[in-house]
């Protein structure tokens, strides 16, 4: 296998919701969708993903949490880069665990409704309430820089004082410049993020959010070696016409275009 291949995988797991179950489904469905000859395989920025070195692990049923570490360890030696279609936001704490053995300097970039910051979630600490606190606990990540936020309470608000996250709520607006990393960067996108209207196949839809046109232009204008990524919070129960799927897949190929 060529090592500077991309990888592509699903992680097919759910349990870290708190409110609703579906996420499991998501990366059939958005597979589905991007195979349907509906659409071509180029992102925006000219990359055609059928002529890029891309390696297709497969979707994995998780049944173990912590597994989802040791599976990403194993991919990590197969492949340099890898792309996950999930799953909950909870499966990038272990994903991260892996990443950082392969990355000592690692910054990431999570764009998001919700900080995710939750010191524990329903007595749950790897709720996908929860990922960032564990990732900035166990100093995972060099930068955590969270776009797109839109439900700070006192609480996480206390929590990304502690770990000193920068963060870009909706209500301070975005970036106004382009997002730059020196380190290898990482990018966590949960599709809640994007607004109901855009994207209405999620858990926890909350107004208020980012355009479908707002997200691609933060990928396209990141300065930075991207060298992981993953998509989460597809829920395909709450779709609508399969619009979501279909966003689901424009945003894989714009994600790649960044990682091949
Ligand atoms: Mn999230
Ligand atoms: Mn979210």
């Amino acid at each position: 296998m060529n090592r500077s291949a991309t990888g592509i995988r699903g992680i097919c797991y759910d349990a870290g919701s708190s409110f609703q179950r579906g996420p499991a489904l998501g990366p059939g469905e958005i597979r589905k969708e991007l195979n349907s000859g509906g659409m071509n395989l180029s992102a925006e920025n000219g990359v055609d993903l059928n002529q890029w070195p891309t390696c297709d692990l497969g979707d994995f049923t998780i049944e173990s949490y912590f597994d989802i570490e040791a599976l990403t360890l194993r991919h990590l030696k197969t492949c340099d880069r890898l792309f996950t279609l999930g799953g909950d936001h909870s499966i990038t704490y272990p994903i991260l665990k892996a990443y950082r053995k392969k990355y000592p300097l690692l910054d990431v970039l999570q764009i998001d409704a919700h900080p995710d910051l939750y010191q524990s979630y329903q007595g749950d600490p790897y709720s996908h309430a929860c990922p960032f606190a564990r990732i900035m606990e166990e100093g995972l990540a060099t930068r955590l820089v969270q776009v797109g936020i839109r439900t700070l309470n006192p609480h996480q608000q206390d929590q990304s004082e502690r770990f000193g996250t920068e963060m870009f709520t909706m209500e301070k607006g975005l970036p106004g410049a382009p997002l730059k990393f020196e380190n290898p960067v990482y990018i966590s996108l949960d599709l809640d993020a994007l607004d109901p209207a855009f994207a209405p196949g999620v858990s926890h839809r909350e107004p208020g959010g980012l355009t479908t046109r707002e997200v691609i232009h933060l990928l396209q204008q990141l300065q930075g070696r991207v060298v992981g990524a993953d998509l989460v919070e597809y829920n395909p129960s709450r779709d609508v016409d399969g619009l979501t799927a279909n966003l689901g897949a424009k945003l894989m190929k714009e994600l790649l275009g960044r990682l091949v």
